[in-house]
């Protein structure tokens, strides 16, 4: 005997799941990526899968619940035509009485998660825990098209500082050059988690020499030199931003060949260079990615 049970999507069109080895939960929108997806993958851990092996604790236990409460219901109406009064002339009667409910059906409602996504390559739609994952339809890594959210999101705000007062303008083009290079930190440590060691992209002369010396990867391919060192150059500005309340230090000067005699003066940040930055970080952006799926 089958019995259909239907799980219905939340009221935002989501529908949850979860990985059968990591156990964690996520949510897909069926029907938005790929036109004929048999398989899943799991946003966290990249498990492969059939779609019927992503269904989570609480659907198969309201799908379990929805056939018992069918299957007791129709024994209970099959018992209640058995049913009958006690015959008040006889002699002896005894009558019968049914008691009893089917099986209650355990209702459950999907759990809200914190990024709300739509994939790039496949256009699924799809909600994870955290941000960075792997797209449950077409496998392909989320952490470029995020980094790309941000520069875009910097953009803007590089918009609002062209049309703002000085003071503000200063404020708002040091804020998007600091989130561009944490974005750019936090894609990279992320696209670098299963290689050994620990990466970090605040330093990024360093990161670039270590991942070239222990992994082959040149995350500086396309860029001429000059290009690199401004690239660089915009990371120490940001560290004078972030450590030192943006004034040129002995330090900053030494790495970045900046006349002793600004030592003590405001370092300048200009709208200008933030753009020219993100422009030359999707290019070290996309080695990453490259060199990283080598190796
Ligand atoms: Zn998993
Ligand atoms: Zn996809």
């Amino acid at each position: 005997m089958e019995i259909p049970v239907k799980i219905a999507p939340d009221e935002g069109g989501y529908t949850g799941r979860e990985c059968p080895t990591c156990e964690k939960y996520f949510k897909i929108k069926f029907g938005t990526g790929l036109p004929s997806a048999s398989e899943c993958h799991c946003p966290y851990c990249n498990h492969v899968g059939l779609q019927n092996v992503f269904w989570t604790k609480q659907q198969l236990e309201y799908a379990r619940s929805v056939v018992l409460n069918q299957i007791s219901g129709d024994l209970l109406q099959q018992m209640k035509r058995m049913e009958r009064r006690p015959d008040p002339n006889a002699f002896i009667s005894i009558g019968i009485t049914v008691k009893g409910q089917p099986t209650p059906i355990a209702y459950y409602t999907e759990s809200e998660l914190e990024e709300r996504l739509t994939c790039s390559s496949c256009t699924l739609e799809y909600a994870i825990y955290g941000a960075f994952g792997f797209c449950p339809d077409c496998g392909v890594h989320n952490s470029f098209q995020i980094l790309n959210a941000n520069f875009d999101l910097a953009l803007k705000v590089l918009d609002l500082a062209k049309i703002s007062a000085d003071e503000i303008k200063s404020k708002l083009v040091e804020n998007a050059l600091e989130d561009v290079i944490s974005s750019f930190d936090g894609f990279g440590r992320e696209h670098c988690l299963n290689l050994p060691g620990k990466l970090s992209f605040q330093n990024i002369a360093a990161t670039k020499e270590k991942l070239l010396r222990e992994n082959g990867i040149d995350i500086s391919l396309g860029l001429n030199t000059a290009q690199w060192s401004f690239v660089c150059e915009q990371f120490q500005k940001r560290h004078l931003l972030a450590h030192k309340m943006g004034v040129i230090d002995d330090d900053y000067a030494s790495r970045t060949g900046t006349h002793p005699s600004l030592i003590g003066r405001k370092v300048v940040i200009t709208e200008s260079d933030v753009r020219i930055l993100i422009e030359n970080l999707q290019v070290v952006g996309q080695n990453l990615v490259k060199g990283v799926a080598r190796s």
